[in-house]
């Protein structure tokens, strides 16, 4: 399950209205696209005109019957019930869907980041802050219409965005909802807001639909992700796979003239301790393999959750040292567009420590 940029997700979570099921037919109200880079968005728009996002729709949610939308290739029949490691049906299941404040300030602005966390995930760490919902699937069955309205009550209530939390399971279904939303009226961006346990394929799928792509690099080295992430030692290579191929579809991160997020790569990556997250190692794979401009949040928000706590070299929070040298690693390999509040809580964290040794 992905973790929030500032404030902790699940304090959010306990605070957020729960909306399965309540909202339907809102009007759709034309958001006002005050552009100053000319970018044709939200995108899924555009697919819609030319009649490509009703195939899109059908050929995604075929995958559902030998479900291989995640690395994890389970094959099994997910419209006849079957469950693969996720446990997830093939039908929607949400835990909340509210403005969100702790995002990155671009997906933010006034309006809220307008963010649905759906139940259950492929990935499932063992520090996972949201366990009840990603490992347990607490939340509520919802139809499609239902997603559709509720991401117009979205628009309707003013964020900025469509923030689809931990979507890789359900990809196909969100799509059918949003299809159905953009017919009534959607015209804000969509952000995938992925743990990055993708398989290029199914990131294929999304290209011309997702405005934003918001995916978690966890870790870069596979006995790590596999010890942490449910298995998973080909997460460091999916997910660069995966983040290569959002990169190619939606470019850097670009903002209106409010400072609004419309399009484009936001990647995260959560330090966590003893250096197990690989931060040295992702600053430089994103130098190598992308530009050094791209849109870099380093989080520091790390905490011990769930069965975190079986694992000693986990069980504690990251030092301000862990943190500044995850930082000093970015800049050193040149990363140049790092999330604001990140550089801000580096300043402090800094002048903390200059008077700790003076
Ligand atoms: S989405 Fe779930 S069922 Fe499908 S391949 Fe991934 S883990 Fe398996």
């Amino acid at each position: 399950m992905k973790s929030s940029s500032r404030n902790p997700r699940r304090d959010f979570l306990k605070t957020s209205l729960f909306v399965g099921g309540s909202f339907l037919l809102f009007p759709g109200s034309i958001y006002a696209c005050q552009n100053r880079e000319q970018i044709d968005y939200p995108s899924y728009v555009k697919l819609e005109r030319e009649g490509i996002l009703a195939k899109r729709v059908e050929e995604a949610y075929a995958i559902y019957e030998e479900c291989r939308l995640c690395p994890r290739e389970c094959g099994v029949n997910r419209i006849k019930g079957e469950k693969g490691f996720c446990r997830a049906p093939a039908g929607l299941k949400i835990y909340s869907a509210n403005p969100h404040y702790g995002e990155e300030r671009s997906l933010v602005g006034k309006g809220g980041s307008g963010t649905i966390f759906f139940s259950h995930c492929n990935l499932r760490c063992v520090f996972c802050q949201n366990w009840s919902i990603s490992h347990e699937g607490h939340g509520k069955k919802i139809k499609e219409t239902d997603l559709a309205g509720t991401m117009l009550y979205l628009q309707k209530i003013g964020c900025h965005n469509i923030n689809v939390v931990t979507p890789t399971h359900i990809m196909p279904s969100i799509l059918r909802a949003l299809r159905i939303a953009c017919q009534k009226g959607l015209r804000i961006p969509l952000v995938y807001n992925t743990s990055g346990y993708e398989r290029v394929e199914m990131i294929k799928v999304l290209d011309g639909i997702a405005d934003i792509y918001l995916p978690d690099m966890k870790f870069m080295n596979s006995r790590m992700a596999e010890k942490y992430s449910g298995g998973a030692a080909d997460y460091p290579d999916a997910t660069k796979k995966a983040v290569i191929e959002m990169n190619r579809q939606v470019g850097e991160h670009v903002t209106d003239k409010r400072g609004i997020a419309v399009r484009g790569l936001m990647i995260r990556h959560l330090v966590m301790p003893n250096r197990v997250s690989g931060a040295l190692e992702f600053a430089k794979w994103v130098s190598e393999n992308l530009s050094q401009t791209t849109y870099v949040n380093i989080m520091k928000q790390y905490r011990v959750e769930y069965k975190a706590f079986d694992y000693p070299a986990i069980w504690r929070r990251i030092t301000v040292r862990e943190y500044l040298e995850a930082m000093e690693w970015a800049e050193s390999y040149g990363l140049t567009n790092l999330d604001p509040d990140s550089v801000k809580a580096m300043e402090i964290y800094r002048s903390r420590e200059q008077r700790a040794g003076s």
